[in-house]
């Protein structure tokens, strides 16, 4: 059975480029199904049950993307003429067209992070006084790992601390958790510990996790049931979906651990790309995304394309930016050509 792309290409794009194992698919082919509009597939519940416990929460909604999963908690949490703070390149503002205004007719309140990340005094300073001219700050949506801070990590002092500023603002606090898993293996935080700084996470399964589709939304039972029905309007109910929630476990059960291997990956591409008279600036990285910046020598469009020469590709992240991930399919045998690859070019 072939499960894997050819393996002449090394698609350093993305994490969600991934193709299931043969026994992640065993998992999916095995999975007992029902329907789960009607709340009858007992292995979405297992998941959903799975993933709740192991961040402290109540309860979870298994959804078909992490998109889905964060426009879904926003919308939960808010209502029009409110406003959301979020650091200015979150995902949620940046890279989900615009969904605030359009699901949630909400405004956003941005402010620069340092590699995304943002502090209580930041947060504290910009939740509105009451006035009749302001949008009423209801939601505080913090992104861990933050992906265009080049996957960096919260301490966990910090995310206590834009906590408790929003619990005495009484302003609801979401986690865009899309790579939480990588953020716990970097600094070694429990996951059972996020579930007191946070009333809502999403979790994507299909990024260092590997499955092929698929996010679960965490929070109380009673968030979720309103969240439930948003999920329906937005046509995200789905039937057997037990055979994907099939992947999430068989993730969450063997390919949390080996993420240090992607991050181990990561941080030697980063040495190696430090070594390279090309590239001007590579931003360390903390988990498995390695952000760099081509020196004006270097047109982006160039390096890209010789790259995709020698079977290897990468994303462009803004100009003379580009963004490698590491994730399942590279191996080490990937990484020395890549790092062939990169030598040659100098
Ligand atoms: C990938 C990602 C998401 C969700 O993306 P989908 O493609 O909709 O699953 C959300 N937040 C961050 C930070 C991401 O990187």
């Amino acid at each position: 059975m072939t499960t894997s792309a050819s393996p002449s290409v090394i698609d350093l794009r993305s994490d969600t480029v991934t193709r299931p194992t043969p026994a992640m698919l065993a998992a999916m082919m095995a999975a007992p199904v029902g329907d789960d509009v009607y709340e009858e597939d007992p292995t979405v519940r297992r998941l959903e049950e799975m993933a709740a416990a192991r961040f402290g929460l109540e309860a979870g909604l298994f959804c078909p993307s992490g998109t889905m999963t964060n426009q879904i908690a926003i919308k939960a949490h808010t209502e029009p003429l409110s406003e959301v703070i979020c650091e200015q390149t979150s995902h949620i503002y940046l890279w989900e067209v615009g969904g605030i205004a359009f699901h949630s007719g909400a405004s956003v309140a941005l402010l620069p992070g340092q590699r995304g990340r943002l502090t209580a005094a930041q947060v504290e300073a910009a939740i509105r006084p009451e006035n009749v001219h302001y949008p009423s700050t209801q939601l505080i949506s913090l992104e861990n790992t933050h992906n265009r801070g080049g996957g960096s990590c919260y301490a966990l002092e910090d995310l206590q601390a834009i906590s408790d500023v929003a619990r005495r603002h009484g302003i609801a606090r979401h986690l865009d958790g899309a790579r939480i898993f990588n953020a716990l293996v970097a600094t070694g935080q429990r996951s059972e510990d996020y579930g007191q700084f946070f009333d809502s996470i999403s979790v994507c399964l299909s990024k260092g996790l590997g499955t092929p589709v698929g996010s679960v939304l965490l929070g109380s039972a009673a968030f979720l049931k309103k969240c439930k029905r948003i999920r329906k309007v937005m046509g995200g109910g789905w039937r057997q979906a037990g055979y994907l929630a099939a992947a999430g476990i068989y993730a969450l059960e063997n390919n949390v651990a080996r993420l240090a291997d992607d991050h181990r990956r990561a941080a030697r591409l980063a040495e190696v790309l430090g070594q390279q008279p090309y590239v001007a600036e590579v931003l360390t990285p903390e988990t498995n995304l390695v952000i760099f910046r081509l020196a004006d020598t270097m047109p982006a469009a160039d390096f890209l394309a010789t790259l995709e020469q020698q079977g290897i590709r990468a994303s462009s992240f803004g100009p003379q930016w580009i963004r490698f991930v590491t994730h399942l399919d590279v191996d080490d045998a990937g990484l020395n050509r890549v790092e062939a690859a990169l030598a040659a070019m100098a």
